[in-house]
């Protein structure tokens, strides 16, 4: 059930289908788009398992963004697994000619 225009901006899926569109709640016309997560958790290298943004990609990047941190992906598998996530890690495996 659709509570707010809040929900709107995570993936809709009814009937195992992802919801493509636009829709009219109190005559406001909402486009959605389809969320990719099943095909996103297929490239995803995050080891962190509770994260309920996994395959999320848009959450993702915009929680560690306001942490000044990249998403997993951006770190090859060994510095991912050390759940350090800053841009100075980041910078650092750049230094480095690892990323
Ligand atoms: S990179 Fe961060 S936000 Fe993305 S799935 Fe992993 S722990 Fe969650």
């Amino acid at each position: 059930m659709i509570a707010s225009v809040n929900d709107l901006l995570t993936p809709i899926s009814i009937f195992g289908y992802s919801f493509t569109g636009q829709i009219l709640i109190s005559g406001v016309e909402v486009e959605c788009m389809e969320c990719k997560k099943d095909r996103n958790l297929n490239n995803c290298n995050c080891t962190y398992e509770p994260c309920s943004r996994k395959g999320v990609c848009c959450d993702c990047i915009a929680y560690h963004l306001k942490n000044r941190e990249l998403p997993a992906c951006c770190f090859p598998d060994d510095a991912e697994k050390t759940w350090d996530r800053s841009f100075e890690h980041f910078a650092r495996l750049v230094g480095a000619g690892r990323v």
